[in-house]
């Protein structure tokens, strides 16, 4: 039965009335519930009484009206209320083992050299995992369920083998290569539009001057001709395009919106500026405020102008319910991540030695998603909502759960501070929760 603990009541503002509108969070899991003044009272009443049945006593004789009419009322909403799910701890049940993603470095080897690489790619760096190891790892994969496969580096094409690991790679799961786009000639783009992988490519300026000041003279021409090639082979629909957002790159951004419209990509990503690799050494002329990242006028920009391209901010966790079967929304527990030298780690963002898991030439995949590290860090994921000081008491924090893990260790050093988009989420939630009621 529901109790006064299992629940907290957040009012939210109704577009189009003055109607009083709250949201119903479990206090447990991540399910939640819509109620207007009527609905809260009778759900309410049903918690001050024990069951439904003396609730509709209660509200009769509150309201004067007849048994049956209370009843009915009070039936229909313990019905909406029990059909939601929003009652039901998830966590009750075993969690199943689940490899979603695997994220691969096959190399640290690039032929760029970016001044905000979080890999620290370079053409000094000499590791390439051998396919036969790959392939291993791949069908561990298909035994986990696995879902995802994204290969990159470095630069994945300098890879002697990339054809076989791409094509083994997506014979079990849906495959993306992120890539610079410098190597995308015809036959690769036969190849890849033949094999229908995914390709992100890395844009940082909407001209060559702006482009190959980052990433070397000659490449923003490379990059276009890559994505000519790839429309020529016909697989533009797998093509998506990537912007880290820095000091350098951040006036650009809407003349990047529209050269990506103009080019026609049906993905643009920008992803938020991360103090790793070689950006970490390059951090003061990079970094800037993270409310500065994504102004108003460019989000209007976005909005208005694009009426294909999908678009995603790269601020994760913007979501109303956690990923299947579990009760976090951050894919850590179902994702590996592999380093060019065969180092484990639970996310892109943490791979560093104190979030180690292991080494694929020494753990199957299994046992690193398994490891006493990664339920650790699972553990920490767990809490933060529970011990940050300013999460234990925010109204989102059953769907927030203090945010990304990675961005308060890397911008904050430590894992006990809400994350850098809290402020964007506090705006986001009511705001779309305002927008749902009206659905
Ligand atoms: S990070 Fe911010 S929005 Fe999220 S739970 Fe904590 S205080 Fe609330
Ligand atoms: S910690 Fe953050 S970046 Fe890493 S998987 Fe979770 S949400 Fe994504």
């Amino acid at each position: 039965m529901i109790s006064q603990t299992s629940f907290f009541t957040v009012p939210i503002q109704h577009p189009n009335q003055g109607e009083a509108t709250y949201v119903l969070f479990s206090t447990h899991c991540t399910r939640w519930f819509i109620a207007n003044q009527s609905s809260l009272e009778i759900i309410q009443s049903i918690v001050q009484t024990g069951t439904p049945e003396q609730a509709a006593l209660q509200i009769a004789q509150k309201y004067g009206i007849s048994l049956e009419i209370a009843q009915q009322d009070t039936q229909n909403v313990w019905h909406q209320v029990q059909q939601s799910g929003f009652l039901i701890s998830q966590t009750s049940s075993p969690q199943k083992i689940i490899l979603d993603t695997l994220f691969i470095h096959i190399t640290n080897a690039c032929n760029l050299h970016c001044p905000h690489c979080y890999a620290g790619s370079s053409a000094q760096n000499r590791e390439f995992l051998p396919l036969s190891l790959l392939r291993k790892l791949f069908e561990e994969m298909q035994d986990l369920q696995g879902k995802k496969i994204t290969i990159t580096g470095g630069e994945p094409l300098l890879h002697p083998e990339i054809q076989g690991i791409l094509t083994s790679a997506q014979a079990v799961a849906r495959t993306q290569m992120l890539t610079n786009g410098s190597l995308i000639s015809e036959p690769i783009a036969d190849f890849l539009a033949k094999n229908n992988i995914g390709i992100q490519i890395s844009l940082d300026g909407s001209t060559a001057t702006a482009h190959d000041a980052l990433r070397g003279h000659g490449s923003f021409a490379k990059v276009a001709s890559a994505i000519e090639q790839l429309k020529t082979a016909g697989h533009q629909k797998r093509i998506s395009l990537c912007t880290t957002v820095h000091q350098a790159t951040l006036q650009d951004l809407p003349n990047i919106v529209d050269l990506a419209q103009a080019w026609n990509v049906p993905l643009l990503r920008f992803l938020p500026i991360m103090k790793l690799g070689r950006s970490h050494s390059n951090w003061n002329t990079l970094d800037i405020p993270l409310e500065e990242q994504y102004p108003n006028p460019l989000i209007a920009h976005i909005q208005n102008s694009m009426p294909k391209m999908r678009f995603e901010y790269g601020i994760s966790g913007l979501t109303f319910e956690s990923r299947e079967g579990a009760e976090i929304w951050c894919p850590i527990g179902t994702m590996i991540v592999v380093a060019a030298n065969g180092d484990a780690y639970p996310c892109p963002m943490m791979m560093m030695s104190p979030w180690k898991l292991g080494n694929v030439h020494e753990h199957s995949l299994k046992e690193l998603l398994t490891s006493r590290k990664m339920a650790e860090i699972i553990k920490i994921i767990e809490e933060r909502p529970k011990k940050i000081e300013e999460c234990v008491t925010c109204d989102w924090r059953t769907l927030c759960q203090s945010g990304c893990l990675a961005s308060s260790l890397n911008q904050y050093g430590t894992p006990w501070t809400q994350d850098c988009f809290c402020s964007y989420r506090k705006q986001f939630y009511p705001n779309m929760f305002s927008k749902l009621i009206t659905f």
